[in-house]
């Protein structure tokens, strides 16, 4: 006798979405993908994918404008200009994100999952209906998706022409001249860091201290005074109150009564749930105080049978995590073996110029007593490699646990920091020491080399001397 397949309706088709309909149908079950605005969600179409797409461009001119010191010049000797050519940058990354979307749907369909474009909402625990339409969808099990959306200040307004959204960069005509980038966290530091490789006059608003507030201190401080040597204008402990419109140019206006001009601002604030108006409360899954679903390290909600994945969870808000939420969701409600989710082993990268790779617990958790363990530091200054491509800025730290060596966590501040933290992510995963990296052979020259050298430089004081 065949049992019936169960049917799994997924609403978001964002990561959490789609690799949840990947696991889910090569486990056999039937899948649907309720979608609003197109497969890959806001990761590809605009946020994750277009802005690592318009860095890759940024760092490309950062690299071009240090060609001189690595002794490159025309052919004609004279001095020359790089511009941004906006619509061709911008239709560019329009482009890469459209066909990173339509690979995504090529391959769920592949693999069976049924798409139904549109905008779905919960009626019960086990029916989906789509706005505009008077399809129902019965369902076995219920994945919610359903991402996030950029956070706007209540005295400013994004008008998709001076002041922005993240997500309405890509349309503008032309590189802002003078871009005010309203708030310092990671997406803040991004975009402010590459639109001035690109060539814009950046200021930098940050209500805290200094810029990154919430990663590790020395990985920020390096960047902020890279930020500042390059010229950006930082305006620490400054709280934007609004953001006007006048003509031409906006004013933004700061707690302490300030007032900065610039030719367009964007808004960096933070990320709100979507979460409202699906039904989930009707339904009863419980949200926290902020809007986000409340869900278990198997993605379960308080409803029985309705999972959830993804930002809309406020769950460290990275693709890679939502993936992994959505896949465990499917492992667990299909009966397989599964691993609960592990956030202390998350690699993430902050993609300024250097980039920040941390993976495994922080320098602030360190410092306030709650693990011990040792702290490693290498200068990326003294790496070989790092000189001849003329980079002076960044280091790799190691943390590892008294006694035993074992390697609990890194950062690396350097260029592609993003490739060079995986032998880190594997040391932890796999609970290598840092005895076993030190012996570890790394290509000379190399950056990756700093890692294995900062693993020696416990060794040649002594483990247990040391640890
Ligand atoms: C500027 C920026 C850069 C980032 N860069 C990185 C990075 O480099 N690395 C990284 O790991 N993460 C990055 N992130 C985070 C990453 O984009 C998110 O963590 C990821 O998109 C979360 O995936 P998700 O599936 O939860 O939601 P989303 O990708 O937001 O997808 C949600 C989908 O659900 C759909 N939807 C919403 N409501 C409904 C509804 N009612 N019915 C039907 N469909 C609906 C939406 O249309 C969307 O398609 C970045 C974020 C930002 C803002």
């Amino acid at each position: 006798m065949t049992l019936p397949r169960p049917h799994i309706v997924i609403l978001g088709g964002g990561p959490g979405g789609y690799e949840a309909a990947l696991v889910a149908a090569q486990l056999g079950a039937d899948v649907t993908i309720v979608d609003a605005d197109g497969l890959g969600g806001s990761c590809v179409l605009t946020d994750c994918v277009p802005s690592k797409t318009l860095i890759e461009s940024s760092t490309t001119m950062a690299s071009l404008g240090r060609s001189a010191s690595l002794g490159l010049q025309l052919e004609d000797g004279s001095n020359p200009t790089i511009t941004v050519d906006a619509p061709a940058l911008y239709a560019r990354i329009k482009a890469l994100a459209a066909a990173q979307s339509n690979d995504i749907v090529e391959h769920v369909l592949a693999e069976g999952v049924r798409i139904i474009a549109g905008r779905g909402r919960l009626e019960d625990p086990r029916t989906i209906v789509i706005e505009g339409s008077s399809e129902r969808v019965r369902a076995d099990i219920v994945l919610i998706t359903t991402g996030a959306t950029p956070r706007i200040l209540p005295d400013a307004t994004p008008d998709g022409e001076r002041i922005l959204t993240w997500r309405q960069i890509y349309d503008l005509p032309e590189l802002p001249s003078d871009l005010i980038v309203v708030g310092s966290g990671v997406t803040g530091a991004e975009f402010a860091g590459a639109y001035q490789a690109l060539g814009s006059n950046v200021t930098l608003v940050s209500s805290r201290e200094r810029v990154l507030p919430h990663e590790d201190k020395d990985a920020a401080v390096v960047i902020e005074n890279v930020f500042r040597r390059r010229g950006m204008n930082v305006l620490s402990k400054s709280r934007a109150e609004a953001v006007h419109r006048k003509g031409d140019s906006v004013v933004v206006t700061l707690a302490d009564g300030r007032a900065i001009t610039g030719s367009h601002c964007l808004l960096t604030v933070g990320m709100v749930p979507s979460t409202s108006g699906i039904g989930l409360g009707e339904a009863g899954v419980s949200l926290d105080s902020r809007g986000f679903i409340e869900v278990d390290r198997v993605s379960r909600t308080s409803v029985p049978g309705v999972y959830a994945a993804g930002d809309c969870t406020g769950v460290l808000l990275l693709a890679s995590v939502a993936a992994m939420q959505g896949r465990i969701a499917m492992w667990h409600a299909l009966g397989e073996a599964v691993q609960p989710i592990r956030l202390s082993h998350v690699a993430s990268t902050i993609f300024t110029d250097p980039e920040i790779a941390s993976v495994g617990v922080s320098q602030a958790a360190v410092d306030r007593g709650e693990i011990n363990a040792r702290v490693i530091k290498q200068q990326l200054a003294t790496n070989p490699r790092a000189k001849m491509a003329g980079f002076r800025d960044g280091f790799v730290k190691v943390f590892a646990r008294p006694g035993t060596g074992l390697v609990l966590g890194g950062v690396v501040v350097g260029p592609r920091a993003s490739e060079l933290i995986l032998s880190l992510s594997i040391a932890i995963e796999q609970n290598l020491s840092v005895d076993q990296i030190a012996h570890t052979f790394s290509v000379y020259p190399s950056l990756s080399g700093s890692i294995t050298e900062a693993a020696r430089s416990v060794m040649e004081f002594g483990t247990d001397a040391i640890l």
